[in-house]
């Protein structure tokens, strides 16, 4: 109860900076503080922002918080406007709403089907050549859209020192990993030393070339950007960042900062935002949070439309307005201020680029395309391309390669299969079409 009340006294100090001690001060940007204050009661979040909910709405937001648990830094929380708080983009990504029990016909536990696709626990192995590593379950802030709510407060899967070794032990074995992506959680909710010895031992496997971290502690914790963590960072140079912001509110001078150490120690950043409803569902709101984010020397990455886990439906929007927002930062600002829209196939298919259709028609030697003026254009393709059998045997290929044949490159899947000539198949079919059962059933009354 004592962090509480410090908790309240030095938030409601730090919104009004001026009259602010510094010893408060550096309580709070101390991210120990800020993390054993984290605020997770309804009566702390009404006597912070100096509001009163209704018996019947704290009910409900407690009813809430009882399946999908709630903690807001300190910090996060600082940013709110509590004057507006109902339609602050803050507010609404950080406190519980009673919608978040309501599941809809088509929601799911796991829709990605990470736990599925998992050769062992906290990997996800779904793409040839990289892997999802969870290394850390423990969040500092639960943003309420969370695509991995199911695990979100539960103690048991807290990844083990154990759990982390045999993670290791498998990239380890699987010389197809190239690239190794630490999320969890929060990898930076590790202790400094934790993150270092993990990525000593992904980075001295020799087949992995990229490591990545996706952390949300640049936004709602950004005082986890000490020094001393970017000194250990640096020692990586293979290493590459993904945050997520979601609004242009969220990059404060703080938050700044925070990004600032992380590109000054040389770390390529980007940015991964979701397409959340009431919050960023808005063309003008996008367009001024990459902008800032590129100012700031962070590329945005990808815009995820909401996943289909349980109770994210008030979140999630029309594909369209997705589109909508693509249509209007492509062409409208710096190229690569513009991420890639994607939907997170259910079921675990992975990720799916959507984006306005740019390409209008084509004939033998034409092409009709369409820029974001309106302009249609025609794009004439040559005359002497002439098309060469391509079965992936290099070695009759005039073009320069030489390069150790990589086998994961020499057995083409999917789509990319169809279009070179490896071998005879003209179509991808459905493992159980039906179609092919009838003719089967033929086939053995005919024998
Ligand atoms: C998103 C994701 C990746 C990384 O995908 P990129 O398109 O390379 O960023 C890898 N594995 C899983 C399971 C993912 O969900």
């Amino acid at each position: 109860m004592q962090a509480t009340v410090e908790a309240i006294k030095i938030t409601k100090e730090h919104l009004n900076s001026e009259t602010a001690s510094k010893y408060l001060m550096e309580k709070w940007s101390d991210w120990h503080w800020q993390i054993k204050n984290t605020i997770r009661k309804v009566e702390t979040v009404e006597k912070i922002l100096g509001i009163k909910f209704s018996d019947e709405k704290r009910n409900e937001i407690n009813k809430t918080i009882e399946k999908f648990p709630m903690a807001i830094t300190p910090y996060y929380l600082s940013l709110i406007d509590s004057d507006d708080y109902e339609n602050d983009p803050v507010f609404k990504q950080c406190f519980p709403s009673i919608k978040e029990l309501t599941i809809s016909p088509f929601d799911m536990a796991d829709p990605l089907s990470e736990d599925k696709d998992s050769p062992v626990p906290g990997i996800t192995h779904r793409y040839p050549d990289r892997v999802l590593f969870h290394i850390s379950n423990i969040c500092s802030m639960y943003c309420r859209f969370c695509t991995r709510k199911r695990k979100v407060g539960d103690v048991d899967s807290i990844p083990s020192k154990d759990m982390i070794l045999e993670g290791i032990e498998y990239i380890k074995n699987t010389p197809s990993v190239r690239d190794v992506l630490l999320s969890g959680g929060d990898p930076f909710l590790l202790p400094d030393e934790q993150i270092d010895w993990i990525l000593e031992q992904i980075t001295q496997i020799p087949h992995v070339e990229v490591v990545r971290i996706g952390t949300r502690t640049p936004v709602v914790l950004p005082y986890r950007i000490t020094d001393n963590l970017a000194r250990i960072l640096k020692k990586y140079d293979n290493l590459w960042i993904n945050t997520h912001y979601n609004h242009p509110r969220e990059l404060t001078k703080t938050s700044i900062h925070a990004l600032k150490k992380l590109a000054n120690a040389g770390i390529p950043l980007g940015n991964q935002s979701v397409l959340l409803r009431d919050i960023n569902d808005c063309p003008r709101i996008m367009k001024k949070l990459v902008q800032k984010l590129v100012a700031n020397r962070v590329r945005p990455y990808y815009l995820y439309q909401c996943d289909l886990s349980e109770g994210l439906e008030h979140f999630r929007t029309n594909v369209g307005k997705g589109i909508e927002i693509m249509e209007s930062l492509r062409g409208h600002t710096s190229g690569f201020a513009v991420p890639t829209y994607v939907i997170d196939a259910p079921g675990g298919g992975g990720k799916i680029p959507i984006m306005p259709n740019y390409l209008i028609s084509w004939s033998t030697d034409k092409v009709v395309l369409r820029n974001y003026e309106g302009v249609i254009t025609t794009y004439k393709m040559p005359e002497n391309y002439e098309h060469t059998v391509c079965n992936l045997d290099c070695e009759g290929c005039n073009l320069q390669l030489k390069l150790d044949n990589d086998e994961a490159d020499l057995k083409p899947i999917g789509i990319s299969r169809l279009l070179c000539d490896y071998d005879d198949d003209i179509t991808l079919v459905p493992e159980d079409l039906e179609r092919d059962q009838r003719n089967k059933d033929i086939e053995e009354l005919v024998v």
